[in-house]
């Protein structure tokens, strides 16, 4: 028997950090690691089983993105070593000391490739694309006008924020970007699992990551461009898994169990929850705005139906996190990446956030399974909270 997660709370907010393991994903996992445990790579026939396994998965994921060739999946083990690889992969490959040569990168991108940027690409190598604090969106015009310098070299925008949840003009920027001959990076990780997957793959470098839809730790992927579109892609350390773009022996069940969480995002099933999670968020911020006086950020922009940043009224968002979690609610400061240090997030500077406000914010984001009561019971808190 499989034991499946417990929430061990009245109501999960923190999907945006990570999301339970579906049933499915476990089963897969638990299956693949007991039929499966030998090294893909080995050269036997129980081996080649494993091995048929992955190119299998490999096939499937493809196929989510509406791409032909498998080869250009490559499996990873999460969203941080992705971002890093193909920031690395833009910095070696197409700026050159000496050179003029620039990397167009959004100021909010996930703290994961923020660091990548500063390890890889410092100096001025790297420009960073302003975001409106009203809407929490770049501007696709800023980067036209960058590109037209003649200059640029890639461009690397997250398709959703995993703070505010404010969704990017990921797209226009793509088609900036394949007119103009540049290769394109987006860090999908809170896109997929919320919207449709169809135009992410084509032509570009896409990050993903399992354990944000249900698929538990441990693995992730880089999608690449076409073959005649991309320079050659080595891996980040010495290896030859992965057709030479990612070493280390695979983690299979993590990868069967990511794309068993997958096969769960029907359209028609993120469509219904869309409409259904959205209308619980909204109603929740109207109660807030109404009732606690809070104050929500990015709602000028498209968001992500399950998240809601909020700058509350007064108090620390710590000591309002602590007594949340007390009567079972679990949300967050922002970022776990970086809410866990303590460190400022970028993204809430962008916003225009002082350092006073950024310690008066919560996010809460929901999931597919989330119901109206722990919506209600998470405002209820809330509220009893204001009154201590
Ligand atoms: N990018 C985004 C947008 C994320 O939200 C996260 C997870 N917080 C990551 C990258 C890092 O993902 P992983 O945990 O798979 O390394």
């Amino acid at each position: 028997m499989l034991d499946l997660p417990e929430f061990g709370v009245e109501g999960y907010f923190d999907y945006n950090a990570t999301a339970p393991m579906t049933p499915a994903a476990m089963t897969a996992w638990w299956e693949t690691e007991r039929r499966h445990w030998q090294n893909p790579s080995s050269l036997y026939r129980e081996a080649g089983a494993a091995k048929r396994l992955l190119e299998d998965l490999r096939e499937e994921l493809a196929d989510f993105f509406g791409i032909d060739d498998s080869e250009r999946v490559v499996f990873t083990s999460g969203a941080t070593e992705t971002n890093n690889a193909v920031i690395r992969h833009f910095a070696e490959n197409f700026t050159r000391d000496g050179e003029r040569g620039r990397v167009l990168v959004s100021c909010i991108e996930h703290p994961s490739e923020a660091a990548a940027v500063a390890k890889w690409l410092s100096g001025k190598k790297a420009h960073f694309l302003t975001i409106d604090p009203s809407t929490g969106m770049i501007d696709p015009c800023e980067v036209a006008e960058e590109i037209a310098r003649g200059d640029v070299v890639a461009v690397s925008v997250i398709a959703a924020n995993n703070e505010t949840g404010v969704l990017q003009p990921w797209a226009e920027v793509a088609t900036l970007c394949h007119e103009a001959g540049i290769p394109f990076h987006t860090d999908a990780v809170q896109w997929i699992g919320r919207f449709s997957l169809d135009k992410l793959g084509a032509g570009n470098y896409v990050t993903g990551s399992g354990h944000k839809i249900g698929g538990g730790k441990g693995a992730g992927f880089l999608l690449l461009p076409e073959k005649e579109a991309r320079v050659p892609f080595h891996s980040l350390i010495g290896g030859p898994q992965e057709n030479g773009h990612r070493a280390g022996t695979e983690n299979l069940p993590a990868i069967a169990a990511m794309l068993a969480a997958l096969r769960n995002q029907e359209e028609s099933f993120l469509e219904s929850v869309a409409r259904q999670q959205s209308a619980l968020r909204d109603e929740f911020e109207a109660r807030m705005v109404r009732e606690l006086g809070v104050r929500v950020l990015g709602q000028g922009g498209p968001r992500l139906w399950n998240t809601s940043l909020i700058v509350l009224s007064q108090g620390k968002n710590v000591k309002w996190l602590a007594r949340l979690s007390q009567r079972g609610y679990a949300v967050s400061t922002g970022s776990a990446c970086s809410a866990g240090r303590g460190n400022p997030s970028v993204v809430m500077i962008a916003m225009g956030l002082d350092y006073e406000e950024m310690g008066r914010v919560l996010r809460i984001s929901s999931g597919p399974q989330t119901k109206a009561e722990e919506w209600a019971g998470l405002s209820d808190a809330l509220l009893s909270i204001s009154r201590e």
